[in-house]
């Protein structure tokens, strides 16, 4: 079983969303002065790799403390999207077919590939040139029965926000800010557990992927090895 991590390294150079402030870690105790390292942290819950609840958009849905990690944690299809992305362009149905969308995508976190994060997750550009999502395509993925979505590029492409709209109103809970998407195969285990924080919208996630090695290794396998 191979491990990757998918999650950006949250610090102050993490572009946050528009009007967000920046992440800012600090240090409370030192070991120089104190004895210890105890550090604090300021920041936005949508500020580099997190997950969305419903009540993100939509009042009285469900908050992130209460997430059922069922949605969170299971099987995982990559749709690669690189090659249909452009910067200020909607993704649509048919990309999301061409990305390899088949029915097997239900009940299945659905994770779509763009390249976005890993290129410019650093960049004042990133949410405002970001490729992003249609509303046909968020109404296409809301009603396919997905665990939850989860992606490398922001997934609105105007302040109204109708994808998180789309999407959380279906109760689909959204994982963003993913890197590393490049070393995932196609079909593998994802895990994206957000922090359980009172009454809020979103939390920061480690999310991980866990690959079967044996289901990416080529026909000439080991076995011959010995011959
Ligand atoms: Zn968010």
């Amino acid at each position: 079983m191979k491990i990757v991590d998918l999650s950006l390294t949250l610090s102050n150079e993490v572009t946050p969303p528009q009007g967000h402030p920046h992440a800012e870690v600090t240090s409370f105790k030192s070991h120089a002065t104190d004895g210890v390292a105890v550090s604090i942290i300021t920041f936005s819950l949508h500020t580099g790799t997190h997950v969305d609840a419903p009540y993100h958009f939509i009042p009285g849905a469900t908050k992130i403390e209460q997430m059922d990690l069922s949605k969170l944690i299971g099987p995982a299809m990559l749709l690669d999207l690189r090659n249909r992305v452009a910067p200020q362009q909607a993704i649509t149905v048919d990309d999301l077919y061409i990305g390899g969308w088949s029915q097997n995508v239900r009940g299945k976190i659905i994770v779509l590939f763009s390249g976005w994060a890993e290129q410019n997750w650093n960049k004042q550009n990133y949410y405002t040139e970001n490729p992003y999502l249609s509303e046909d395509a968020a109404n296409f993925i809301a009603g396919s029965g997905i665990l939850a979505l989860a992606v490398d590029f922001p997934v609105d492409g105007c302040s109204s926000f109708p994808v998180h709209r789309i999407v959380l109103g279906a109760g689909i809970p959204q994982i963003e800010n993913l890197i590393h998407l490049d070393q995932l195969p196609r079909d593998f285990m994802l895990a994206a557990i957000p922090l359980k924080i009172q009454n809020a919208e979103a939390g920061p996630a480690r999310v991980v992927a866990f690959i079967d090695e044996k289901s990416t290794i080529s026909d000439c396998s080991h076995e011959f090895v010995n011959y």
